[in-house]
């Protein structure tokens, strides 16, 4: 598995979008499976911009990772949050013969991520949610890179500040470095 790491607006799921369909690689991302869960009640959490629970996240990855068995890598966009969805994912990659083989952190500073959330248009991009969504990684998902490196986990920093093409291209080259079977 290949974490996407990165504060909204960073660009990690264009990112680990466009690295999955160059490899060939399943793309799981728990944003997007919790926006196609039609829930109502999920919906009011991710327009508040806090975490749903953990049991309906691991649940919604779970599902994803069953689906991905034919595939050699996964990439994972948004998950793990905190460390305990870490430790979970650790845990149960093993169960859907999987192992968490690298950590790509996109790095963007403050400015450019409130214009490119401005400017996006989704609905929890709201001021608010901006500004929870921007707390909880600071708070709860920063912490879990210590989490990872700790695990031996090999983690790679990214300058998010250029176009989507040059992202990419250094991605490329971070991957290709670590020999992923
Ligand atoms: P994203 O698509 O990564 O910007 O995530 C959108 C929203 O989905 C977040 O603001 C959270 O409300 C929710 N969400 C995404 N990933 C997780 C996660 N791993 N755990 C809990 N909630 C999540």
């Amino acid at each position: 598995m290949v974490i996407f790491f990165g504060q909204p607006g960073s660009g990690k799921s264009t990112q680990g979008k466009l690295l999955a369909a160059n490899k060939d690689w399943c793309w799981i991302s728990a944003g997007q499976l919790l926006r196609d869960s039609d829930d109502p009640s999920i919906d009011a959490i991710l327009n508040s911009g806090k975490l749903v629970p953990f049991e309906t996240i691991c649940g919604l990855v779970g599902d994803a990772l069953s689906k991905c068995n034919n595939v050699a890598h996964v990439v994972i966009d948004g998950f793990a949050r905190n460390i305990g969805q870490s430790r979970w994912l650790i845990e149960n990659g093993i169960k859907y013969n999987r192992a968490v083989e690298l950590i790509v952190v996109i790095e963007i500073d403050e400015k450019t991520i409130i214009e490119r959330l401005s400017s996006r248009g989704r609905k929890d991009d709201t001021e608010q949610a901006i500004r929870n969504r921007l707390d909880i990684y600071k708070e709860e998902t920063y912490p879990v890179l210590d989490y990872f490196r700790k695990e031996g986990i090999k983690i790679v920093y990214i300058d998010g500040s250029g176009t989507p093409e040059q992202v990419h291209v250094q991605i490329m080259k971070e991957v290709e470095l670590c020999k992923l079977a």
